[in-house]
């Protein structure tokens, strides 16, 4: 199974993609982990990362699918992966036209204020990257390990603003692709955690069903 998960920030992704990732045995990928942890280990590739990152500049399509070829190369003891952030604009998805795609999940949210209103209480583990919320956890505390709890530093209302916009302009026409290939699987990400989670698997299985 080859996916790509889609969605607007605030649509879930993260949470969702963890759970997909554990039933159907995927590997995870995550674009941003695997940049941070190329730079971390100082491979080829992350020194070349680094020369980006570092001044705030966006690391360039090739570059990104190079990062993301290396972890679909390595999917041993896994049936398959789950790309989690990329593509985000077409140019990333035709520099991935030689990465074979199955279906791509978009969460979708039609209404945005439901993604301000999430990302604005959105907090993070930094220990174990788990998402939860000032209405899900009142502790402050990871309940997986314990770990303070943070906010994303550019979780305010501007830059969710310039997100929203962003991907309006840049990564609907990615979804629209898909939809002309025949290889979306489309979510309603506007209820409950559980209920988008059930929708995502009911989807999913029916997909495969029928392809094969
Ligand atoms: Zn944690």
């Amino acid at each position: 199974m080859r996916l790509v998960i889609l969605g607007a920030p605030g649509s879930g992704k993260g949470t969702q993609t963890h759970h997909i990732a554990k039933k159907y045995n995927l590997k995870h990928v995550v674009v941003g982990d695997v940049v941070k942890d190329e730079i971390r280990n100082k491979t080829s590739l992350g020194k070349i990362l680094y020369e980006y990152t570092s001044v705030g500049k966006f690391v360039p399509s090739e570059i990104v699918i190079d990062v993301l070829d290396k972890q679909i190369k390595n999917t041993k003891g896994f049936d398959g992966f789950i790309i989690d952030t990329a593509p985000i604009n077409m140019q990333q998805k035709d520099a991935m036209k030689n990465i074979e795609i199955d279906a791509a999940v978009w969460l979708k949210i039609v209404n945005f204020d439901v993604i301000r209103n999430r990302i604005l209480k959105r907090l993070i583990c930094p220990k174990c990257k788990r998402v939860t919320s000032v209405d899900e956890n009142t502790t402050n505390h990871c309940l997986h390990c314990g770990a303070e709890l943070e906010k994303r530093y550019d979780d305010n209302i501007e830059t969710v603003n310039k997100r929203i916009a962003q991907y309006e302009k840049e990564t609907l026409p990615v979804i629209e692709s898909f939809r002309q290939e025949g290889k979306l699987i489309e979510i309603n990400a506007e209820r409950s955690k559980k209920e988008v989670l059930n929708e995502i698997f009911e989807k999913i299985d029916k997909f495969f069903e029928k392809s094969l």
